[in-house]
C-alpha cells in the first residue's frame, strides 16, 4: 500500500499518538473501501494522498477518519469520506480531466480532485501547468473561501488548484472556460443554466437535486452545444447543505 504522505510544510498540532491512531484508522478504511468495492484505485489512491485531519476543525480532528458529515464553519460540513470519494468516481475524473468545483468548503473534496487529475512527478508530486490550473473550485462564504484556501495552500496546491470567492451558480468566472466535469456539493432545485454552458460536450455535472431533507444525487451528461441536450441520470439519495445563489435552491 502506498505510503501516507504528510506534505503540510507548517507544524500542525497533532501528537504522535493520535497521529498513530489516525494513519491506522486510515489504512483501516482504505482496506474496507477495498473490500466493498467503493471506488476505484485511481480513487482510493487520492483518498491515502490527502490528510484528511487537516481540512476539519482543530475539534474534530480525533473524528477524520470517521465515514460521518463532520461540521464547518457557517452552516456547512465536510461531506463523509465515502460521499467525498464517490463524487469523484460519479464525475469519472481521469488525469487530464479538468474540472469545476461549486463550494469549496474545507477544501478536501478539490484536493483529491487534484490528485486525480494532475500530472505527477516520478516521486509522485503534482506538476504545475504553465497558465492553466486544471482545478476551479468557487465558496461564497467569505470565512470558509478563506479557510478552504488557506487547508490548500499550506498542502501546497495552488500551483494547481485555482480558489475563487463568488456565487458558484453563475459559474466560473471566465466564461470562456469549459470543464470536463463540474461537481456541486451543495443542493439546489435546477442545475444552474451557467453550470451547463461551462460543461464540454462529453462532460459530466453531477449535482443533489432536490430542497427536502433527501435530495438525489444526479448525473447530467451533456450530449451538444444545445443547452438543453443532456441526459440525465439518478445517483443515490443524499443529504447535502443547500445551494444559495442567483440559481440556488428557492426559499420557501
Ligand atoms: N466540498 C466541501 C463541502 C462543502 S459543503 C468540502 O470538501 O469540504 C457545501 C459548501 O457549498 C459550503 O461551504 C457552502 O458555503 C457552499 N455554497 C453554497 N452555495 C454556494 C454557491 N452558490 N456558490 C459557491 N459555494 C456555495
Amino acid at each position: 500500500m502506498t505510503s501516507i504522505t504528510n506534505r503540510c510544510r507548517f507544524p500542525i498540532n497533532i501528537n504522535e499518538s493520535l497521529r498513530k491512531k489516525l494513519k491506522k484508522m486510515k489504512e483501516e478504511l482504505y482496506v474496507f473501501y477495498k473490500r466493498i468495492n467503493l471506488v476505484s484505485e485511481r480513487v482510493l489512491q487520492a483518498f491515502l494522498r490527502v490528510p484528511r485531519e487537516l481540512f476539519v476543525l482543530p475539534n474534530y480532528i480525533k473524528y477524520a477518519y470517521i465515514d460521518e458529515p463532520l461540521p464547518l464553519m457557517d452552516g456547512a460540513t465536510i461531506s463523509a469520506i465515502s460521499m467525498s470519494l464517490l463524487l469523484c468516481e460519479y464525475a469519472e475524473l481521469k488525469e487530464g480531466c479538468e474540472v469545476l468545483e461549486i463550494g469549496t468548503g474545507s477544501g478536501y473534496q478539490a484536493a483529491l480532485i487534484a490528485e486525480i487529475v494532475c500530472p505527477k512527478d516520478n516521486r509522485g508530486c503534482i506538476i504545475p501547468i504553465r497558465n492553466k490550473k486544471p482545478v476551479c473550485t468557487i465558496e461564497v462564504s467569505k470565512r470558509l473561501y478563506e479557510f478552504g484556501k488557506k487547508n490548500l495552500e499550506r498542502l501546497c496546491y495552488l500551483k494547481c488548484i485555482d480558489v475563487r470567492h463568488g456565487d458558484g451558480t453563475l459559474g466560473w468566472p471566465e466564461k470562456d472556460r469549459k470543464f470536463d466535469a463540474i461537481i456541486v456539493t451543495a443542493a439546489g432545485d435546477k442545475i444552474p443554466p451557467p453550470l451547463i454552458e461551462q460543461l464540454k460536450i462529453g462532460g459530466r455535472l453531477i449535482m443533489p437535486l432536490g430542497s427536502g431533507f433527501w435530495q438525489k444525487l444526479i448525473r447530467a451528461r451533456k450530449k451538444s452545444p444545445e443547452i438543453d441536450d443532456i441526459e440525465i441520470e439518478y445517483l443515490e439519495d443524499v443529504r447535502f447543505v443547500p445551494l444559495k445563489g442567483v440559481f440556488g435552491a428557492e426559499k420557501k
